[in-house]
């Protein structure tokens, strides 16, 4: 798997210049986190970040340094999950103060009500008729109130309830934000590391599938690099269809997916790879801005299957391993451990 390459200036400058274009055309002081703001913009990268672009630019037709830091802190400040988590928990510690309140209250009026019933019962015992009478009046008038204080709690609890499920959806949905990757909506290469984690630990079957795009690097130069990203998305989108509920697909690095299927043994996941792998050569390429047609992509896949003393790096290794034999015996290939071309392949990597 790549660790970023020698062409991305190319791939970059078109985004840096992308975004000082706009600064120049809006006035902006060209401060890191303006620019960061229109470099990400640019990319595409950030659809929730685009997306509240184009609102604001919709809604008024430009952007001011203040849109522009909200925006900043909202999508791409590094703190802003822990500042949304603080939010939520500050939140949730109000609601739960509240609760515990009303609690309090709703016991004074229980302690209230019961000691009305023990003076109650001190005088019954030696009443007449009227002090009978007057009794029960106060007996009614008691429990009406308790009543009504055990209805405003019930009603708040509710309300309480309501607003800490909509803390919890909140909490989870900054959660698997901070997870997934933002072009494709796939997982991110953080929570690949946590299931692989996982999956180790838990000692039972399962596969690595390792898939790499192949002579991306001449499409991204011959059709520019937002048509490649296009392509990253048909990719995720072949992966996501062949794969099933349990199984985790992730972005892992720039134009390269692993995928861990649970309980699967290499023979089956030989088989899910290369409906990926088919998948994707079936998909014909239209770019979307001009509708021209740009024919069609192909991946290689690595396979490798857990074996007791794995750890993450030896499992990724031999999947890596499968994947630069994959390329070296022509491409658009899935190749497994077991497969003779994966010998005296060595550590070389080509992709
Ligand atoms: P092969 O894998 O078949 O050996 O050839 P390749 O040309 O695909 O080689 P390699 O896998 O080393 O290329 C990586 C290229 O992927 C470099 C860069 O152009 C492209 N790339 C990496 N990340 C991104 C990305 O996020 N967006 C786009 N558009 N391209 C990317
Ligand atoms: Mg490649
Ligand atoms: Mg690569």
């Amino acid at each position: 798997m790549s660790d970023g390459s020698g062409d991305d200036f190319e791939r970059t400058i078109v985004f840096g210049e992308s975004a000082i274009e706009r600064i120049k055309a809006y006035r902006h002081p060209a401060y890191p986190r303006i620019y960061e703001v229109w470099y990400t913009y640019a990319t595409c990268y950030n659809p929730l970040l685009n997306q509240a672009i184009n609102d604001v630019l919709k809604k008024r037709g430009s952007l001011s340094e203040q849109d522009l830091d909200a925006l900043y802190d909202m999508h791409l400040s590094a703190s802003r999950f822990p500042t949304r988590y603080d939010e939520v928990g500050t939140k949730i510690r109000e609601e739960v103060d509240h609760m515990v309140a009303m609690l309090d209250k709703a016991r004074g009026s229980a302690d209230e009500y019961s000691t009305t019933l023990d003076s109650i019962n001190k005088t019954i015992e030696d009443a007449d008729k009227d002090k009978i009478k007057a009794i029960v009046e106060m007996l009614m008038r008691a429990t009406i109130d308790m009543r009504s204080t055990n209805g405003e709690l019930e009603d708040q609890l509710i309300t309480s309830r309501e607003e800490m499920l909509k803390l919890h959806d909140k909490l989870e949905a900054i959660r698997a934000e901070s997870l997934t990757d933002p072009l494709t909506l796939l997982s991110n290469r953080k929570f690949f590391d946590m299931a692989l984690e996982k999956a180790l630990s838990d000692g039972k079957p399962f596969s690595l599938l390792v898939t790499d795009i192949d002579h991306f690097k001449s499409f991204n130069d011959k059709y520019g690099h937002l048509t490649g990203d296009q392509v990253l998305r048909l990719v995720a989108t072949a992966v996501k269809q062949n794969v099933k509920g349990q199984d985790i697909a992730a972005r892992y690095g720039g134009e390269e997916f692993a995928i861990i299927l649970p309980g699967t043994t290499l023979r089956p996941a030989v088989t899910v790879a290369d409906h990926i792998r088919r998948a994707v050569m079936g998909k014909e390429l239209v770019k979307r801005s001009t509708g021209e047609n740009l024919g069609r992509v192909t991946i290689s896949i690595g396979v490798a299957s857990f074996h007791s003393n794995d750890n993450a790096a030896t499992i990724i290794e031999r999947a890596d391993m499968c994947l630069y034999a994959a390329k070296r015996a022509g491409r658009n290939r899935v190749v497994c451990e077991t497969d003779p071309e994966v010998q005296n392949t060595g550590a070389n990597r080509v992709a």
